[in-house]
C-alpha cells in the first residue's frame, strides 16, 4: 500500500511504556495515573451495567450527560451549551480531535499548531489533505509570540489549534494571550480547535482560559475535554466536545459514522457523578501537592526544573547532565536508573532537541518518592 503516513511511526508513549514494561523501569512517561479511579465512581459504572444499561447510547451521548456537562461548563466558564446540539459525547478527547478536524479541514486549507504540540493533531490534518503549519516554542517559558501567528495566517488558515494546560510544556494561556489571540483572528474566518483535556489540572490560583469565557473565541471553537484525564480514568477513553450549534452540525455528520455513540454504562455513571462539583473543583488541590512534592524532591538533583502552571506533566532540562539527545538520553535513564519518561523531541515534528524531559507526577507517593531516589543519583 501506499502509506497514507509515511513519516509516521509508533508514538513514543507506546515505546516508553513498553521499554518501562520491558526493564521493570518506574513509568513516568506516558500521562496516566497509577492510583484508581474513585471506588464511586467506579461502582456507578458497575450499577449501570447490572440495571441494564448495556446497549447503544444515542448517537451524540446520552442525554442526563450532555445536561450536566452543559451546567458544569456554565458554571465554570459563563457560557450556555445546547445539549441538544452543541455537546457530544466521544471515545476520549482523542476522538473528537480527529472528528473535528475531519469535520472541517479541506486539501490545502492550512492548520497553525504551537511546538512542541500533542501527537495526535499534525496526522489528523496530512490526513484530511490539509497542510500543518507550525510556530515552535522555546523553553524555558514556551511564550507564544504573537506577531510571529500573525505571520503564518494568510487567506489559506482555516484553523489554529490550541492547548491549555499545554502537554507537554506545562504552561497555560494567559488573559494576555487570549487578547492578542482575539485581536489577531477578529476579522479573519479561522476556527479554533481547543484541547482542554487538562482544564481542571491547574495551580497556583491561576483561572482556566477555557474559549468558552469568551463570545468571540467561544462562537468558533471546538472545545475538547477528557473525562480520562478529570476523573483519573485513562483507560475508560471518554470525553466530549463543545461547539456551536453550526460546527457540531458537521461535527456529528462525521461522529456517527467513526463510532456513532460510546460506551453507556459509564456515560450513565459519569452523569450521575458529575452532579457533585467537588469531584472536579478538588482537582487542582490534588494535583498540586503532588506537583510540589514532585518538585521539592527534585530542587537537590542535577535536573532543571522548568515552570509547571498546569496538567501533571513536569519537564526538566539536563545540561548539567550530559550532552546527549533527549531521545538517547530518555532511553538509557530509563534502563540504567529505572526511571521513564518522555523526551520532549518527540513534540516537534522536526524533532528539535532542546535537552528536555517530561515526567508525569500523577502517582502515588512512594512511586514519586522511589523516583526521585534514583534521579537524585544521577
Ligand atoms: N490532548 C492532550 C493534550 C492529551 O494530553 C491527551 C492525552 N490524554 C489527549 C488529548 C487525549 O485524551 P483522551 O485520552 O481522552 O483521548
Ligand atoms: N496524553 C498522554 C500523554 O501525553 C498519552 C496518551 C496516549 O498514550 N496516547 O502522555
Amino acid at each position: 500500500v501506499i502509506s497514507k503516513l509515511p513519516q509516521t511511526g509508533t508514538t513514543i508513549f507506546t515505546v516508553m511504556s513498553a521499554l518501562a514494561a520491558e526493564v521493570g523501569a518506574i513509568n513516568l512517561s506516558q500521562g496516566f495515573p497509577d492510583y484508581d479511579s474513585s471506588p464511586e465512581l467506579i461502582t456507578l459504572v458497575s450499577k449501570a451495567m447490572q440495571k441494564g444499561y448495556n446497549q447503544y447510547a444515542p448517537m451524540p451521548g446520552l442525554m442526563a450527560l450532555r445536561e450536566q456537562i452543559a451546567i458544569k461548563t456554565e458554571k465554570l466558564y459563563g457560557a450556555v451549551y445546547n445539549p441538544d446540539t452543541e455537546i457530544t459525547v466521544t471515545a476520549g478527547a482523542t476522538q473528537a480531535i480527529f472528528t473535528a478536524i475531519s469535520a472541517v479541514i479541506h486539501p490545502n486549507d492550512e492548520v497553525i499548531i504551537f511546538e512542541p504540540a500533542y501527537d495526535c493533531y499534525a496526522p489528523a490534518i496530512k490526513l484530511m489533505g490539509g497542510v500543518v503549519k507550525s510556530l515552535e516554542l522555546d523553553p524555558p517559558d514556551y511564550r507564544i509570540a504573537w506577531d510571529m501567528v500573525k505571520r503564518l495566517i494568510n487567506g489559506k488558515t482555516k484553523m489554529i489549534i490550541l492547548n491549555s494546560p499545554h502537554n507537554p510544556t506545562a504552561t497555560i494561556l494567559s488573559k494576555e494571550d487570549i487578547d492578542e489571540l482575539s485581536a489577531l483572528i477578529k476579522h479573519q474566518d479561522i476556527l479554533i480547535l481547543s484541547d482542554e483535556v487538562y482544564e481542571h489540572l491547574i495551580y497556583d490560583g491561576e483561572e482556566h482560559q477555557s474559549m468558552a469565557r469568551y463570545p468571540e473565541l467561544q462562537q468558533r471553537s471546538f472545545i475538547v475535554s477528557s473525562f480520562g484525564k478529570t476523573f483519573h480514568a485513562t483507560g475508560w477513553k471518554m470525553g466530549y466536545c463543545l461547539a456551536p450549534a453550526y460546527l457540531m452540525a458537521e461535527f456529528r455528520k462525521i461522529h456517527q459514522f467513526l463510532v456513532f455513540s460510546v460506551n453507556t454504562p459509564m456515560q450513565v455513571a459519569i452523569a450521575e457523578y458529575l452532579k457533585d462539583e467537588n469531584t472536579y473543583l478538588s482537582l487542582p488541590g490534588f494535583f498540586q501537592q503532588k506537583r510540589d512534592y514532585f518538585r521539592e524532591g527534585l530542587a537537590g538533583s542535577r535536573f532543571k526544573l522548568l515552570p509547571c502552571a498546569g496538567s501533571y506533566f513536569q519537564s526538566v532540562t539536563y545540561d548539567a547532565i550530559t550532552d546527549e539527545k533527549d531521545a538517547d538520553y530518555a532511553i538509557r535513564l530509563t534502563k540504567e536508573i529505572g526511571v521513564a519518561s518522555i523526551p520532549v523531541s518527540a513534540f516537534y515534528r522536526k524533532g528539535n532537541d532542546k535537552h528536555v524531559l517530561r515526567f508525569c507526577f500523577a502517582k502515588r507517593q512512594e512511586t514519586i518518592d522511589k523516583a526521585v531516589d534514583r534521579l537524585l543519583k544521577v
